[in-house]
């Protein structure tokens, strides 16, 4: 039986060590932290749960697919909440509205804010349409590596090039006028961490599938789905090694032959599979580590307060005053943003598991730039009272007195509880379409048995596309 190592045990890693051991491959993960699902994270404290890192899925059938592969049905771990209505947003004029994928609704809003996005809107929810069918035989599908295969041909002939290809917020300029609407559809980009003002069109295809195929949480919180998986390796005997970090890999002739970890044991592999961080391979091979353009990182409050609060939803953005400027300071002056656009997920306000008695747990997070090991405690003073100043600019309710758990997490935290440098969340950024599609690959292109699954390889950062990272991954493997 062949014997696969895989490092690291986040969701990309979990994901690739079901679908092997499945295969009938021998397969091992070892784990930096003391906790499996990496930034698919919990915190507990004083009857509060939290997910620390990831608040929303789309395209659930990706997961029911990996739960399918592990001989298991996803309905029997995981209860999904779709998410009505999807957010509600707060802008710096005090203009707030629901956007709802309950189309007529959505439509009397968008009439109300600009007849003329009517169409417009119609038309960026088709070429998102037309870019999702294009991108699951192809981008979604196979690694960039891969030959294309007949379909994926066919699939690129229906490209629709005119805005396919061009820049993600000038397309969103080109289908809406009104300036709440841009800023609402400019934001879907950050969810690979990236800037709407430097990102490719393509990424239209992210606002499509979370209006047509719905925005779920998970009831008990997300990192559920983790624990699951965590389960299904037990049960179908992957073997899981926490507190167990790699710090090298091994090669003989090029190939690679198995692992060293920090305490000195080896573990020989016929394949070896990278979950951190694709950054840090150069430095497990013991060559000099190389440089990318980071994406974002993040400056997360959990907070747990006593008090119920009706008044709010479930999912809040409140957007900044100026966005061009917003990403501006995160990826040129590589600062925290002097005015941050601030979202806030209450998951207790639709599954109360989560709270002890009355009370809420807020998720308050805002985007960062990828800074790491230069962020201190000055840093988190200065990013707290911005973000507790946008909140209260937008009418949300005081909590200071009603807090009785509070943890935050910064670049600085993400960086080192993850092994990912800076901290970014998504691997590099998704800016031009050479860094969209062209990430890190699959299947190491210098060391033979080398391969790598998650957010920093293809097809890139977000849950699902990490999930798909592995059907790519075990495919190439096979
Ligand atoms: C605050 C926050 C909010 C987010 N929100 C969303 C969201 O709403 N929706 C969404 O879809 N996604 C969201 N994401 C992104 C999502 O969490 C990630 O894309 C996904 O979980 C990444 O999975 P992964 O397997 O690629 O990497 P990771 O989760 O980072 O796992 C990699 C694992 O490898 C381990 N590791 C690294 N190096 C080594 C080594 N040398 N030896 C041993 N172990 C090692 C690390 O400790 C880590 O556990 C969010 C992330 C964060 C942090």
């Amino acid at each position: 039986m062949k014997h696969v190592v895989v490092i690291g045990g986040g969701l990309g890693g979990l994901a690739a060590a079901l679908r092997l051991r499945a295969r009938g491959f021998a397969v091992t993960v070892f784990e930096a932290g003391a906790t499996f699902g990496g930034k698919m994270n919990r915190w507990c404290s004083k009857g509060f749960t939290f997910d620390t890192g990831p608040s929303l899925i789309t395209m659930p059938w990706v997961f029911e697919d990996l739960f399918r592969a592990a001989g298991s049905r996803m309905e029997d771990h995981v209860q999904l909440l779709p998410l009505h209505p999807l957010s509600e947003y707060v802008y710096d004029d005090g203009t707030r509205f629901t956007y709802t994928s309950e189309l007529p609704a959505w439509l009397r809003t968008v009439k109300q804010l600009e007849p003329r996005d009517v169409s417009g809107f119609l038309r960026f929810q088709q070429l998102g349409a037309q870019l999702f069918e294009v991108s699951k035989r192809t981008f979604l599908k196979c690694s960039p590596a891969e030959r294309p295969g007949l379909e994926a041909l066919s699939a690129l002939r229906h490209m629709p090039l005119r805005y396919g290809w061009g820049n993600y917020h000038n397309t969103v300029a080109k289908h809406f006028r009104s300036p709440y609407l841009q800023q609402l559809y400019d934001r879907y980009p950050t969810y690979v961490g990236s800037s709407p003002f430097e990102a490719p069109a393509t990424l239209a295809l992210i606002p499509y599938l979370e209006y047509a195929f719905g925005g779920y949480a998970v009831r008990g919180g997300l990192y559920t789905i983790a624990d699951s998986l965590v389960q299904l390796c037990h049960r179908n005997g992957v073997t899981m090694c926490v507190n167990s970090p790699v710090v090298r890999i091994e090669t003989n002739k090029g190939a690679a032959t198995g692992v060293v970890l920090a305490d000195g044991r080896r573990s020989s592999a016929d394949i070896v599979v990278m979950n951190g961080d694709s950054l840090r391979i150069p430095q497990l091979l013991g060559s000099v580590a190389n440089k990318d353009a980071r994406s974002m990182s993040g400056f997360v409050m959990l907070i747990g307060i006593d008090r119920s609060l009706p008044q709010i939803a479930q999912h809040t953005i409140f957007f900044s005053a100026d966005y061009r400027q917003e990403f501006s300071d995160i990826f040129h002056r590589q600062q925290f943003p002097a005015d941050p656009t601030v979202y806030v997920n209450a998951a207790s306000r639709a599954d109360r598991h989560l709270v002890p008695g009355e009370g809420e747990t807020l998720f308050i997070m805002a985007n960062a730039p990828a800074i790491g090991a230069s962020w201190d405690a000055e840093q988190t003073a200065i990013a707290r009272a911005r973000v507790l100043q946008r909140l209260k600019r937008g009418g949300f309710p005081e909590i200071t007195s009603a807090t009785v758990v509070e943890d935050t997490w910064t670049p600085q935290r993400i960086e080192e509880r993850y092994l990912m440098p800076g901290g970014a969340i998504y691997g590099s950024d998704s800016h031009g379409w050479k860094n969209a599609f062209f990430r890190p690959r699959n299947q190491d292109s210098a060391v033979r048995n080398l391969y790598r699954v998650g957010g920093s390889t293809h097809p890139g950062g977000g849950t699902p596309t990490v999930l798909l990272s592995a059907e790519i991954t075990c495919r190439l493997i096979r």
